[in-house]
This record gives structure tokens, C-alpha cells and sequence, in this order.
């Protein structure tokens, strides 16, 4: 083995001036098998189909305006360490306690990863523990009801066209359409159809009868900040847990930004990719310091693993920690205040316009945008904003008659405020939509029926007599130009040229 390090490189050093992927591609020699010589070639050359599928995308998030409230743009060190080496390695267990070698780097990875997650919420780390295992939100919740309840539990999420997200217990009529009410009964809790806020007195009535075990709170499309104190109270008085996921606004709540679920509830689940701004991934906090939850911390952990999942994705885990060691810096409240400033100036500029929004307004980095009042569905203006290169998501409303019809869109800061964008710009997105929401008032006129069908052909196809299409298209292109002015984090955005595919003029 010695001998075999000492002997003179069986191939020619490329110099260190030559670009990384050209030098790591000269690691194949002669002597390398052709079964692994792929190992060492770039993907543009092994793979041109996937580079150019990247490379699409790259060139959309570049061009486009995103708005989808649940995305965010993570940074080049995240990414970085999720496309990096730690992606071999199997770590079943825990630190300390593997159920493989070879992981003492990955033990060091993990413990660095946990102690960042409670510096990031300011926890002590005598009260609060954390699993940073789960490879996504949804499976973070899933562990933790498997950690906290037993199959055909009661819990009590809020309700998925009030907000609420489908991991927290919903179903419809006709199916039981996720993990948590198929293993456990769930009850869902509402709006107060008047403030559309939550209806906290209405929780603890309901929770009176159904004698819930676990309570969970949390939202994907809630603008307003929760109350956790009302809700602890009505937890403890059925004795239930109270979870809260806070997966879309974890970042705000390290900022401190908006209000802390951490003194009012047991454990807390969130993902790392919404406002936290890391990969995609899970988090779980569980406190430590409870008599009846001696054994909490356990029951969390091996309900990641082995209950839920297998081996921990390192890889992700090392951009987890990475990216909350840029929630620990002082700068990252000003990013959380300027996603709340920029979605509360959205809100604002298109309350001017006389639009109706969710409860008014917004407390934190998402606006839910009401258009029955002006008879469009979500699903129309979702598809213009898509024609246009602005990304957003059609959204149930409060008082939607139809699950299938939203009336309503979200909107998201986040991934805009990663961009650079300040209130001044957001106002020039907020035109922008309102111009997409006149036009497809004017689409569905030429579209001569209600049906989405004949609203695309009438937003993609131009005819005789009808401007809705080429406005369309004039649209697509002051978006192109505005949104190429922004730099996009972990792209050389001025060596970018357009991919083959693309067929934007
Ligand atoms: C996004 C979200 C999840 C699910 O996260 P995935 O990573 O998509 O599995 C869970 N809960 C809430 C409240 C969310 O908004």
C-alpha cells in the first residue's frame, strides 16, 4: 500500500490553472477499466441530455420571477455540499452509535449539524434535543406522529383549504388521502369565517369532544402569526401533545421575526428549504426537560430511524449545517425582515388596486390573494403568471365552495428577497401581477367559455380580432428583462448563455 502511494502517478498531473473537471477527468488512465471510466467524466460530456435539462432550469429560475412561498434560492456553499462526496456513505444510527465503520467524520458532521440547529433557534441544549435525519418535511411529520401517538390516535391539524398541510390529517369524503389520517384518526380545525384568522376558541371546543392526543399547528398559506399560548392551553386541558411545523416559517422564527413556538409546544418539525434557505431536508426539535417526556428524545429518534427511514442523506446533512450556520449570523435578521417588509409592500400595492386579500394583509413572507371577487379562479391566473415566466400557485381561499375550484393564489418573498429585491422592485412585481390578472379578466373574454381549456388556447394562440396572446407574450418578455437584472445565487449568471431548448425570443 505504501509502496503503491510512493511509486510516481501513474498519469499526467494536468496543471493547476486547467479547470477542476478537466483535471479530475486525467484521474482516468489507461489502466482504468472501461466500467469505471465514467466515474470520471463531467457530466455535460457522460450525460448531455440530464446537463441540458439543468441547464433549462437554470436558465428559467434566471429568467423567471419566483414566487411560490414555499421555495427559496440556497446558497453556492449549500449546494456545494449537497453535490459533494458525503452522498457515499452509509451512517444508519445516531452519532457514536452507527450501525456501520467509517463514520467518524460523519459523526463529527452530525453533532456540528444538531448544535447549529438549536444555535439557530436559540435553544438550550439542556432543554431542547433535534433529529436532523429526516429527509423532508413530510417525513419529518411522519416520525413524529409515529414518535408521539399510536396507530388510530386522534390529532387535530388545521384543515388543508384553511391552510393547514396535508401531513397534519387530511382527508376527503371519498379517500383518506395521506399517512396521517390513514394511520390515525384525524379531525381537522378551521378559519373563523369572518377574520379568517384561527379559530382558536373553535380548536378548543372541538378538542373538548374529540379528546385529541396530539394537537399539530402550523400552515403552508397562513399570512398571520399563530398564537401557541391558546393553544398549549387547550393541549393541556384534553392532555395532548403540541406539535408545531413550522416548515414555512422557520426562518422568520430564528430571525425573530415573528413568534416563537418553542416555549408552548413538545416538539417542532420543519423543513430546511423554505425560508430556512438550505437543500430540501427535515429537522425535529423535541424537548428534553419534561417529567412525562423522559423518553422523548428516544422515542423521536428511532421513530427517524430505523421506523421511518434508513441511511441519513450526509450529503444534505452537511448543507443543512452549512446553511443554519448562516441563520447564526447577524445578517440574517435583516434577510427575515426584508422578506416580511417585501411581502407586506406586495400586499399593500395590490390592496391599492382595490384586490381582496386573506385576511388583508401579511405578518410574514406570503400573501394569499382572494379572486372570486373579481371572477377569476386560481387556476386561470396561475396559468397566465406560468405563460408570463412568474411562478406562483393557484391556493383554496376561505369559504372556497370546491376543493377542486381554488378561487385564490399564493405569493412568496423569499426566494425574491434572495435576489436582491427590496420594496421599490417588489412594486414593480406587483404591477406586473396586476397586469397578468387584467389580462386574463380579458383572456377569459376571448376565450369565449369558462373552461381552462379554451382559456390557454386563448392566452397561447393568436387569432383574428384577439390581442390577449401577443399581450401575452409582451408581458413574457418585460418579465425576461426585469428578472435578468438579478443575480441568482450559485449561478455565474453573466457567462450564462441560453441552452438549447429554450424557446424564448
Ligand atoms: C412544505 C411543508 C411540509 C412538507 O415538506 P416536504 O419537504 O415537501 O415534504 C410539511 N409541512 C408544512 C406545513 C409545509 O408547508
Amino acid at each position: 500500500m505504501l509502496r503503491a502511494l510512493t511509486r510516481p502517478l501513474p498519469f499526467r498531473v494536468a496543471s493547476s490553472s486547467s479547470p477542476l473537471h478537466l483535471r479530475l477527468r486525467a484521474m482516468a488512465t489507461a489502466n482504468t477499466p472501461d466500467y469505471n471510466k465514467p466515474l470520471y467524466t463531467p457530466l455535460a460530456e457522460l450525460d448531455p441530455e440530464v446537463k441540458n435539462i439543468i441547464d433549462k432550469e437554470t436558465w428559467r429560475q434566471f429568467t423567471g420571477l419566483e414566487l411560490i412561498a414555499s421555495e427559496n434560492l440556497t446558497s453556492l456553499a449549500a449546494m456545494e455540499a449537497n453535490g459533494s462526496i458525503l452522498t457515499n456513505k452509509y451512517s444508519e444510527g445516531l452519532p457514536g452509535a452507527r450501525y456501520y465503520g467509517g463514520n467518524e467524520h460523519i459523526d463529527e458532521l452530525e453533532v456540528l449539524c444538531r448544535k447549529r440547529a438549536l444555535a439557530a433557534f436559540n435553544l438550550d441544549p439542556a432543554k431542547w434535543g433535534v433529529n436532523v435525519q429526516p429527509y423532508s418535511g413530510s417525513t419529518a411529520n411522519f416520525a413524529a406522529l409515529t414518535a408521539l401517538i399510536q396507530p388510530q390516535d386522534r390529532l387535530m391539524g388545521l384543515g388543508l383549504p384553511d391552510g393547514g398541510h396535508l401531513t397534519h390529517g387530511y382527508y376527503t369524503a371519498k379517500k383518506k388521502m395521506t399517512a396521517s389520517s390513514i394511520y390515525f384518526q384525524s379531525l381537522p380545525y378551521a378559519l373563523d369565517p369572518q377574520t379568517q384568522l384561527i379559530d382558536y376558541a373553535g380548536v378548543a371546543a372541538q378538542a373538548k369532544i374529540f379528546k385529541p392526543r396530539l394537537i399539530i399547528c402550523g400552515a403552508s398559506a397562513y399570512p398571520r402569526d399563530w398564537d401557541y399560548a391558546a393553544l398549549r392551553k387547550t393541549a393541556d386541558a384534553e392532555g395532548a401533545w403540541l406539535m408545531a411545523d413550522i416548515a414555512h416559517t422557520s426562518g422568520l422564527i430564528a430571525a425573530q421575526t415573528l413568534a416563537s413556538p418553542f416555549a408552548h409546544c413538545d416538539v417542532v418539525t420543519t423543513t430546511t428549504h423554505k425560508t430556512l434557505r438550505g437543500p430540501r431536508a427535515g429537522l425535529i426539535f423535541f424537548r428534553t426537560d419534561l417529567p412525562s417526556a423522559a423518553d422523548l428524545a428516544k422515542r423521536v429518534n428511532d421513530a427517524v430511524f430505523p421506523a421511518c427511514q434508513g441511511g441519513p442523506h450526509n450529503n444534505t446533512i452537511a448543507a443543512v449545517a452549512t446553511a443554519l450556520l448562516q441563520v447564526a449570523q447577524p445578517s440574517w435578521r435583516a434577510y427575515a425582515q426584508q422578506v416580511v417588509s417585501n411581502a407586506q409592500t406586495l400586499a399593500s400595492a395590490l390592496a391599492k388596486h382595490g384586490y381582496k386579500l386573506q385576511t388583508g394583509g401579511t405578518d410574514n413572507h406570503l400573501v394569499l390573494w382572494d379572486l372570486r371577487p373579481i371572477g377569476l379562479t386560481g387556476s386561470k391566473v396561475e396559468k397566465v403568471c406560468d405563460l408570463m415566466g412568474i411562478t406562483i400557485n393557484k391556493n383554496a381561499v376561505s369559504g372556497d365552495a370546491s376543493a377542486q375550484v381554488p378561487g385564490g393564489i399564493r405569493l412568496g418573498t423569499s426566494a425574491i428577497t434572495s435576489r436582491n429585491m427590496r420594496d421599490a422592485d417588489v412594486e414593480v412585481v406587483a404591477d406586473l401581477l396586476h397586469r397578468a390578472v387584467q389580462l386574463a379578466l380579458l383572456l377569459q373574454k376571448e376565450a369565449g367559455s369558462k373552461l381552462l381549456k379554451d382559456f390557454v388556447r386563448a392566452a397561447t394562440v393568436p387569432q383574428e380580432g384577439r390581442v390577449g396572446a401577443a399581450q401575452v407574450r409582451a408581458l413574457r418578455g418585460e418579465v425576461r428583462a426585469f428578472a435578468v437584472r438579478w443575480p441568482l445565487p450559485g449561478v455565474d449568471v453573466a457567462g450564462l448563455t441560453k441552452p438549447e431548448g429554450i424557446h424564448d425570443d
